[in-house]
């Protein structure tokens, strides 16, 4: 049995290659004077480019919006030119960090091999890992969506993942900004899916582990697939870039 309710949902906002001081500073300025004297129900979280995430940070200080980073390196430090240590996130204020994202995984070639030693390196440095796996529409259109991506998730599943150190977004590669997304039921027998796969490899603390959805998720469509069965939140992109369209999401979780 799992039990949602436990589950506080999480809706995260990753604003990608986005942003120069004045525009993401506005934005985070939007996004609190939306959130002050709320009662939110879900928990909030951007994830700004790793240049504003000092700037960012210190504006969120004191609200009930968390602070997320994009990706890290899987090392704690070292000779690895223009990358970010997890280390170096949680030391200007990051909670989370998004690893595994389809757009790394494709425009940078990363395996799950590398994804699963990235959680690992954010778990390590206090972080929460936000494990992303997803289908291309090729696999979905062939029918083998299901067991593709459970196998993702066995093979970049952490060790020493536990529920409130990881957290699972499944994004279908096809729904990613393309305005498209799966179908309530589809949306709803993946994520049953994947918590069959957690609880294989965690056993009753997979219960209280939150699986997000992402993939085109906005304003009009968030109260439709927050509804589904087993969706803890959402991994926004594009609409995490207006306020009011992250904050109209992030009302649908009641
Ligand atoms: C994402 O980048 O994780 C994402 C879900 O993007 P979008 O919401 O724009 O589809």
């Amino acid at each position: 049995m799992t039990d949602q309710a436990a589950r506080r949902p999480l809706i995260a906002g990753n604003w990608k290659m986005n942003g120069l001081k004045a525009e993401g500073m506005a934005l985070t300025d939007a996004v609190l004077a939306g959130v002050r004297g709320g009662a939110w129900r879900c928990e909030l979280l951007v994830c700004p480019p790793a240049t504003l995430l000092p700037l960012i940070g210190d504006r969120l200080k004191g609200s009930p919006v968390r602070l997320g980073a994009q990706d890290c390196h899987q090392k704690p430090s070292g000779a690895h030119t223009g990358d970010i240590a997890a280390p170096m996130l949680a030391d200007v204020g990051c909670r989370f960090v998004i690893v595994g994202h389809s757009e790394r995984r494709a425009d940078h070639n990363e395996s799950d091999a590398l994804v699963k030693a990235k959680a690992e390196a954010a778990m390590a440095a206090n972080l929460v890992p936000i494990l992303c796996i997803g289908e291309t529409l090729a696999v979905r259109d062939r029918g083998d969506a299901l067991s593709v991506v459970a196998a993702q998730l066995a093979a970049s599943l952490p060790a020493g993942a536990g529920a409130d150190k990881l957290v699972v977004a499944y994004e279908p590669v096809w729904a990613i900004g393309t305005g498209r997304t799966p179908t309530a039921a589809d949306i709803g027998a993946m994520h049953q899916a994947l918590r069959a796969e957690l609880k294989r490899h965690l056993g009753a603390e997979s219960d209280r582990m939150r699986i997000l959805y992402g993939g085109s998720v906005k304003g009009s469509n968030a109260a439709e697939i927050l509804a589904v069965d087993g969706v803890d939140g959402a991994l926004v992109g594009g609409a995490s870039l207006k306020a009011e369209e992250f904050l109209t999401i992030a009302r649908a979780c009641a």
